[in-house]
């Protein structure tokens, strides 16, 4: 066995890998705010730009889901470790990182993402979700319906499983994982139908036999569509579902502003992401 060749071999892959992920970052991103504009004074790692992202001030004040929350479905909790509805009835998920409430200006930079296509905005956002990985070898970006897509031109959970699986090497599998039914946005329906509204909305022919995968996705309400797409993905094998998602809207406002004012923000600062688009 040539151990030394293939070494080699591996190192030389790896380093055109990463020099065409730095060229791609420092292209792409320059050293500005996404808030406020302020340049950024601090060089990213090995010399390369710093990712476009937030200043200081601007990064301390995003509104960060508190400390305390219900260990399943993220919901901020006062005491406890589950919320009530998972108790009672446990998701087909078992976990969701989320750093964000939907809330300004996270919900602006999200709408400008998705609605307005600043696709440069995708490694920021991504970057915001420092996971724990937890074991987690696999991504599934939340599909979208074949029509969604005609409309948006891109589905913004792929370009934020893009950047997550590049910067963690995991593979992003969005083939087999199909959104068939177009529902009703769920914004526009009552909590309480939203379940019903996304029922049976997804196949799944990928084979997950064994594997934790996380659903990365943008935006996070009541958690239904996440959990029916963790169910099609638990019945094709997988052990284990996290999510990934950027922000969680609250039940309301009272609720958000009480339970956001009380919880000291927990966002972290992520390190920037240096690559893009080597994992599909
Ligand atoms: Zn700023
Ligand atoms: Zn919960």
């Amino acid at each position: 066995m040539d151990h030394h060749g293939t070494g080699a071999a591996l190192s030389n892959y790896a380093r055109a890998i990463f020099d065409g992920c730095l060229r791609h970052a420092q292209r792409a991103w320059p050293q500005s705010c996404v808030l406020c504009g302020a340049a950024s004074a601090q060089p990213g790692r090995f010399g390369a730009p710093a990712a476009r992202g937030f200043c200081a001030p601007c990064r301390a004040s995003l509104p960060g889901l508190p400390a305390a929350r219900c260990e399943v479905c993220a919901l901020p909790l006062t005491s406890g470790q589950r919320c009530g509805p998972c108790l009672a009835h446990p998701p087909a998920y078992d976990a969701v990182s989320v750093p964000f409430a939907y809330a300004f200006p996270v919900d602006a930079l999200i709408q400008a993402y998705k609605y307005g296509g600043d696709l440069a905005l995708a490694p920021v956002l991504a970057a915001t979700l420092a996971p724990a990985l937890d074991g987690v070898d696999a991504l599934v970006p939340m599909p979208l319906s074949a029509a969604r897509l005609r409309e948006r031109g891109f589905n913004q959970a792929h370009e934020l499983a893009r950047h997550l699986g590049c910067r963690f090497g995991l593979p992003v599998i969005a083939d087999g994982v199909r959104r068939i039914s177009d529902t009703a946005p769920q914004a526009a329906l009552p909590w309480k139908a939203r379940a019903r509204n996304v029922k049976g909305a997804f196949v799944c022919d990928a084979d997950l036999r064994g594997r934790h995968v996380a659903i990365v996705d943008d935006v996070m309400t009541t958690g239904a569509t996440l959990a029916e797409l963790a169910g099609n993905l638990k019945s094709a094998g997988a052990a284990r579902v996290s999510g990934w998602v950027i922000a969680r809207t609250l039940r309301d406002t009272s609720e958000s502003e009480n339970l956001l004012s009380a919880g000291k923000p927990s966002t972290s600062q992520s390190e920037p992401l240096l690559c893009a688009g080597t994992a599909s």
